[in-house]
């Protein structure tokens, strides 16, 4: 038995086998076969190409069921080249001609193909070439029988552990069978962190090289409230976190209780309880959970799972697929934030020492008008007859607020030529995640209809702390005075001059700070879908008039650590007679 510590990334115990998933590229080299086995390697292509074949039907079919035709055409591409007979003529040809293992023969006509796309200055060849370094990549896998790459042939409950998950491999996992998950990378407020958290599995992250000490197959227990990873536990360790897993889901059994009633105070102050979405498709947990409506929708994961920039019309039945789900219900769509630990293959950012400090999200936006405008002209469409509110990330001052909402009104104006119908009134808002913008949120409250407060950057900023290095982590908290001291300056500001602020940064979700931002005067927590029902128990438990009074104590504490020791015990007594808390992970946030 051996235990690692790492970062408690989504709340969670899970206990099972670990499937060690492979997902950097494979070196293939070239290997003189013998003439008598050339034979063997052309029999090893076709049966790769067979494999590849019905694994590509069954991902089309999944990804037919959970999206639409528009992104399972990719796989017809993929068929395609599989049963081109020139592309296989050749392969087969370099085995014969060369006397080369099938897997480097595929590589060498691959890559000739792809450089010969490459060269041709045309967006739809450049995604044939990332077409052919797919398909091909999954064929010489198959063939060399690497088994551990492809997320949705998993069919028996197992816990992945990979150095790095990124959002459209968590789109192919066959979620009935995955347990949780640990990495080698990633914080807390990591976006493999949130995706966890949005499919409500536990994970441990931040582990080092866990996936190069972890064998498939190894027996694991994660638990996502302390970031522990014991490999091979013992009977002992076994019985007690059985013990743990029954409490925590007894817990969820008694909180979900709660989850459908009103998030009001005790003394009558209502809140919005909302989540956060990085797809349509996860507004279905929110609702199970309770949730208001949407306090964030990340249309990056849109861009980040396709193979182009999406279309105004792919854009706008996502958005308008959203709202009708939400039945009116408000729907804050974030415009796109792309850049830092978030990149698009077929939007070349350069080389940058500090992504998370470069060109990011409305800087992006700002400088390509055309990602913008389309982007804008769908949102603003899918807004007719329904409640969406628009929301710019990554303001640092006034000047961008006003920039953007010029480029607002200049499409606003485009609909209305074209006699196309929006929400006239629609509302805007922008991410207070920038230490400038918390500063001057009374000027910017002039200019927009509400702010939300995006914690996971402002802490990172506000704090000098990289919000993705594990080595750092333990100075990352959000409880840090001086971070409270600027969310308190945003929502005043806003609510001096009549707007409301949301928060839509993990804090939201964390019930060690609930109280706190309850009494700060916080209008509206938005989390991902599993927080819910644990955030209105808390609401629900405590008076509007001795949250503030907890809130204002806090501010005057000097330490971080001491206003998280205040924070728990404050909770532990509100939870006493109430549902007890059991997710006081490390910092909980
Ligand atoms: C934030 O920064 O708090 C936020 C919600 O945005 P993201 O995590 O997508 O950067
Ligand atoms: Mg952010």
């Amino acid at each position: 038995m051996v235990v690692f510590s790492g970062i408690a990334g989504s709340e969670g115990i899970a206990a099972g086998k670990a499937y060690v998933y492979i997902n950097n590229q494979t070196v293939i080299g070239m290997e003189k076969v013998a003439p008598d086995a050339v034979s063997t390697e052309l029999e090893k292509l076709n049966e790769g190409i067979e494999l590849s074949k019905t694994q590509i039907i069954r991902l089309k079919e999944k990804v037919l069921q959970e999206f639409d035709e528009s992104k399972a055409q990719i796989f017809e591409a993929h068929m395609m080249m599989l049963e081109d007979p020139e592309f296989i003529g050749a392969v087969r040809e370099a085995v014969i001609s060369d006397c080369a293992n099938a897997a480097y023969a595929v590589k060498k006509i691959a890559d000739s193909y792809i450089a010969l796309f490459e060269q041709i200055e045309d967006d739809y060849m450049r995604d044939r070439a990332a077409d052919i370094k797919d398909v091909t990549s999954r064929l010489t896998r198959n063939i060399l029988g690497i088994s551990s790459w492809d997320l949705l042939s998993i069919n028996s409950p197992v816990i992945i552990v990979a150095h790095d998950l990124t959002p459209s491999d968590t789109a192919m996992m066959n979620k009935d069978y995955v347990l949780g998950f640990t990495t080698d990378v990633g914080g807390r407020t990591s976006h493999t962190a949130i995706m966890a958290r949005s499919l409500g599995i536990p994970a441990v992250l931040g582990l080092g090289d866990i996936s190069e000490k972890i064998q498939d197959g190894d027996y694991l227990i994660i638990d996502g409230f302390e970031g522990k990873l014991i490999l091979n536990p013992d009977k002992d360790q076994q019985a007690e976190y059985e013990i743990k897993i029954g409490q925590h889901s007894e817990r969820r059994k008694k909180l979900q209780e709660v989850a459908f009633l009103p998030a009001i105070t005790v003394d009558g102050k209502s809140v919005e309880i909302s989540c956060n979405i990085g797809s349509p498709e996860d507004i279905h947990a929110g609702a199970a959970n309770g949730g208001d409506g949407v306090g964030l929708f990340r249309t990056e994961f849109l861009y980040m799972n396709s193979n182009a920039l999406p279309t105004e019309e792919e854009q706008y039945e996502q958005y308008r697929k959203a709202a009708v789900l939400l039945q009116k219900k408000p729907l804050i769509i974030r415009t796109l934030d792309i850049g830092g630990d978030k990149k698009l293959p077929y939007l070349p950012i350069p080389e940058e020492a500090n992504p998370f400090l470069g060109w990011r999200a409305i800087r992006i936006c700002l400088e390509r008008l055309d990602i913008f405008k389309t982007q804008l002209r769908a949102i603003l469409r899918a807004s007719f007859e329904a409640n969406i509110l628009i929301m710019f990330p990554m303001i640092s001052g006034v000047r961008e607020v006003r920039e953007a909402k010029k480029v607002l009104e200049e499409v606003k104006d485009e609909l209305r030529r074209e006699n196309m119908k929006f929400d006239e009134n629609i509302k805007v808002g922008i991410m207070v995640e920038i230490p400038s913008a918390a500063m001057t949120a009374d000027t910017i409250a002039k200019e927009v209809d509400f702010f939300s407060i995006g914690t996971n950057d402002l802490c990172q900023y506000a704090l000098a702390v990289d919000r993705m290095n594990a080595k750092v982590s333990d100075l990352y908290q959000p409880l840090h005075p001086g971070l409270l001291r600027l969310i308190k300056n945003v929502i005043d500001a806003s609510h001096r001059h009549g707007k409301f602020t949301g928060m839509c940064g993990e804090m939201a979700g964390s019930e060690e700070a609930c109280i706190i931002l309850l009494g700060l005067g916080l209008d509206e927590f938005s989390m991902s879908a599993a927080a819910i029902p644990a955030i209105k128990n808390i609401v629900r438990n405590v008076s509007y008039k001795q949250a503030e009074e907890i809130a204002n104590h806090a501010l005057e504490l000097d330490t971080p650590e001491a206003v998280l020791e205040y924070a728990r015990n404050i909770l532990n007594q509100i939870n006493k007679g109430s549902v007890q808390s059991t997710s006081l992970g490390r910092m909980g946030i």
